[in-house]
């Protein structure tokens, strides 16, 4: 395992709070009121947590055998005859995921179990590897740090710059930001920034990249917001965690634990066709469920069918609906290695400029179960990702381009033999197409007692991936808490204008 600085202790002292908690509101509902939560992934299962924490009835409705959604692990029998615990791809747990860094204390007060990555590192074959890690301050520091520290921003070149368009990314506002520029993508914005093409892979279309969009295709605005989340008004700087453990065994375990001992019903294997206003919630199989809630918590692809299947719900909820799309396909490969990489590799890696490679993750150096099967067998556990494909990716090849691209950068990959190998293709990320914006569905909808949540929501302050079906699921919690003059939960945010923003009227 590598050595990690001690636990990550971040509060939410630096975050903004966005909700007026009125404390002469009772805590807990006073009459018996029932929620049905569709999904346990991170956002169903916020919400229900949220929910039964205020002593709302709540029932989870997962469609798969586990819990987790796109974080879920599993178990896997390896060519060895031992089992290692598998899952869709590594995670990085950044500093500013306020709301889900909420709900994981929950089952751990201190994150102990979050373990700081010393570094943040993008590779290429072309260019020697720059360390986005432990960065300095706040914003503006953490940026001026970067300007002095990052090679790939040389003084003389930056004059090439486009002034007006870097200030877009300074100046972000919800409103003036998505009128501005959702309708155009955020290749053009690239191009229009003239960044010099080292600063443009390394800096820009790395980070872009790990939204799983392609730049041409995703709007510029919801990626000048994930600039603004995750750099320019992030006070945390670029620093993430990992769980030491695998994300079953930290996470949704102990989590449905908790769930449960506050009375929650949860069923796995139980996948919801439709919902009827009133609420009626039905099952594969015909099996019904009534509720005076539906909080909508499925991966977008899902939430599409299930509300296309759905009788009696309003009109701009089905129209808006039609409109969330997935993404292009992501590649996963997780190979077990006959020997380890070089020592002074970091256990997460951005790949810049490959075709296919963006990310490596070196799991015995994370996750226990990966370090004691490195121990055991002297190799290593090496994941890599793709995360915009092309439609008709296919998991055997791509998971081999991926190891000879990496091959390209670590040259000891070359003398490494794969005595094990995992890979998928996963099709369940969220699109942000150009102009998505107007018609995508909000946490709230026009269906009284109706919510959504989920990474692929409308959310009116910034945020994203984890964070954004965290948030999303506090603010569902938190719509139907109001709808029984219940407390609301707080909700957090980084700031959620730029640094150069004009100041609200
Ligand atoms: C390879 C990879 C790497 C990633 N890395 C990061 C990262 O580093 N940092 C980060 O912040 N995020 C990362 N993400 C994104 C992150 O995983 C997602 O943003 C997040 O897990 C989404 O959670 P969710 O609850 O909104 O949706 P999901 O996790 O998709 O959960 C939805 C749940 O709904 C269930 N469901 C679907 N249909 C039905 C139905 N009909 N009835 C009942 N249940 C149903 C699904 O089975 C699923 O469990 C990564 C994702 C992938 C795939």
């Amino acid at each position: 395992m590598i050595p990690f600085r001690a636990a990550a202790g971040i509060t939410t002292r630096r975050a903004q709070r966005l909700v007026r908690v009125d404390r002469s509101l009772p805590r807990t509902v006073e009459h018996p009121v029932r929620t049905v939560v569709v999904g346990g992934g991170i956002a169903g299962m916020t919400a229900a947590l949220l929910l039964a924490e205020r002593g709302v009835t709540v029932t989870v409705l997962e469609r798969d055998d586990r819990l987790g959604g796109r974080l879920s692990a599993w178990p896997r029998t390896m060519a060895d005859g031992s089992v290692q615990m598998v899952g869709h791809g590594f995670h990085a747990f950044f500093r500013q995921y306020y709301n889900w860094r909420n709900i994981l204390r929950r089952i751990d007060p201190s994150l102990s179990f979050l373990r700081p990555a010393e570094h943040y590192p993008v590779v290429s074959r072309d260019w020697p590897d720059e360390d986005f890690g432990n960065l300095p301050g706040g914003p503006p520091w953490s940026l001026f740090a970067l300007m002095a520290r990052s090679p790939s921003l040389r003084m003389s070149e930056m004059r090439e710059v486009d002034g007006p368009t870097s200030l877009a990314l300074l100046r972000y506002s919800r409103a003036e930001t998505y009128r501005e520029f959702d309708s155009m993508s955020a290749a053009e914005f690239l191009d229009r920034l003239a960044m010099p093409e080292r600063a443009r892979s390394v800096l820009f279309d790395v980070f872009a990249h790990s939204f799983f969009n392609r730049a041409a295709e995703m709007s510029a605005a919801e990626m000048i917001m994930q600039f603004h989340f995750y750099f320019l008004r992030n006070p945390e700087g670029l620093d993430f965690d990992a769980p030491d453990d695998d994300y079953q065994s930290a996470i949704w375990a102990p989590l449905s634990e908790r769930l449960q001992a506050l009375g929650a019903d949860i069923r796995t294997g139980a996948g919801v066709d439709r919902i009827e206003p009133g609420w009626t919630v039905t099952l594969t199989g015909g099996a019904q469920i009534q509720a005076d809630h539906v909080v909508l918590a499925t991966d977008p692809a899902a939430a599409r069918s299930i509300v296309a299947a759905s009788p009696d719900l309003p009109l701009s909820l089905t129209t808006g609906m039609k409109t969330v799309e997935t993404t292009a396909p992501y590649a996963v490969s997780r190979f077990w290695t006959d020997r380890d990489v070089a020592a002074h590799r970091a256990a997460f890696s951005g790949v810049a400029r490959e075709p296919l490679l963006d990310s490596v993750s070196l799991f015995h150096r994370v996750e226990r179960g990966s370090a004691q099967w490195a121990r055991r067998t002297g190799g290593a556990v090496v994941e890599l990702h793709a995360y915009a494909a092309n439609a008709d990716v296919e998991a055997g090849p791509a998971a081999r381009d991926m190891w000879s691209q990496l091959a390209g950068i670590w040259p000891e990959m070359g003398g490494l033999r794969a005595v094990d190998v995992d890979s998928r293709i996963g099709y369940d990320a969220p699109a942000f197409d150009l102009g998505s914006d107007a018609t995508r569905p909000s946490v709230t909808t026009e269906a009284e007692g109706l919510f959504l949540a989920g990474d692929w929501v409308r959310m009116p302050f910034p945020c994203a991936l984890m964070e954004r079906s965290a948030a999303s699921a506090a603010t569902a919690a938190n719509a139907v808490l109001h709808r029984h003059g219940v407390r609301p939960v707080q909700v957090f945010s980084v700031p959620t204008r730029g640094l150069l923003a004009a100041r609200r009227r």
